[in-house]
């Protein structure tokens, strides 16, 4: 026997959507719907309530500010993948936005969406970490470093919305990734980025939540070579291994996707 179905309520505004979310037992939020609707339909979720933020304006936008340059969170992945002032800035978010699953995920799917449900296998979290982001949420600002708490989870609270992330500019930055050949996820996803002062390296898909590789920087700080980074043994401990690739299979990913990130970098 299925649940009750569930209602739906499309927000004009952030103070609405938390307000319909307060009164819920059970709510979700529907921003791309490229995994709620899913897990939806798989019965792995049945919230009471769906809050649509497709209707709230100011959610969707890509543009400089100074030294950053801020992405709102309903800013779909081929919205991100064409945009001047993206490609102008940050050339290896257009790169990882452009490879994000199939053409129908990359039209629906958002920024904003993908950070909050933080997948071990995602993309845009090893951006997020590695060019030392601000995610902007309605109630106040979360730095990268505090945002990515573990597996599927994060520092938002009950009914925070994301509504920007703020990344500043590098001085040069790459991103690879070896992709699932099913879905696109990143089996292994490495961002490089370097701002001359410091250097950061983010791996996402290689262990259970996306982290930065210290090892890696420091290396690369003294010598930013592709070849720098693959002579660089990962251990395995901790990393996940599952029916598409062991444990030490994906360390020897990392190696291989950071020099690859590094030489997208130096391009
Ligand atoms: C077949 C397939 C292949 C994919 N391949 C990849 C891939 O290669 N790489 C990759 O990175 N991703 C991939 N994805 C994921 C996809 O890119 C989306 O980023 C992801 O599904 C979530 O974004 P969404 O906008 O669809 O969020 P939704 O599905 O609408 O929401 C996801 C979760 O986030 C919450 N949420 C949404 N927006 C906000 C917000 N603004 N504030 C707070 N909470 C919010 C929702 O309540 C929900 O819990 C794939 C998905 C599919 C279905």
């Amino acid at each position: 026997m299925y649940p009750a179905p569930f209602r739906f309520t499309r927000a004009k505004t952030i103070e609405e959507a938390e307000t319909l979310f307060g009164k819920s037992q059970d709510a979700r939020y529907l921003s791309g719907g490229m995994t709620l609707i899913p897990t939806m339909k798989l019965r792995l979720v049945a919230p009471e309530d769906v809050i649509d933020l497709n209707a709230i304006p100011g959610l969707s936008f890509a543009r400089r500010d100074g030294d950053r340059l801020v992405v709102g969170a309903r800013t779909r992945h081929a919205d991100v993948s064409a945009s001047p002032e993206a490609l102008q800035a940050i050339p290896a978010l257009i790169h990882l936005a452009s490879h994000i699953g199939d053409p129908a995920v990359r039209h629906r799917g958002t920024l904003g969406g993908s950070i909050a449900n933080n997948d071990p296998a995602a993309d845009y979290p090893s951006a997020v970490l590695a060019l030392n982001a601000t995610v902007k949420t309605s109630r106040r600002e979360i730095l990268a470093e505090d945002f990515f708490t573990g597996m599927f989870s994060t520092a938002l609270e009950e009914g925070e919305i994301v509504t920007s992330v703020s990344f500043p500019i590098p001085r040069r930055a790459g991103y690879a990734k070896f992709p699932n050949p099913a879905s696109r996820y990143a089996m292994v996803g490495v961002f490089v980025a370097d701002f001359g002062h410091t250097l950061r390296v983010a791996v996402t898909g290689a262990g259970p939540c996306v982290f930065r590789h210290t090892e890696m920087e420091n290396a690369l700080t003294k010598n930013f070579t592709p070849e720098t980074a693959k002579a660089i043994r990962i251990s395995p401990d901790g990393l996940n291994g599952d029916l598409h690739g062991s444990a030490e299979y994906r360390a020897h990913l990392v190696g291989i996707m950071a020099s690859r990130a590094v030489e997208a970098a130096l391009a």
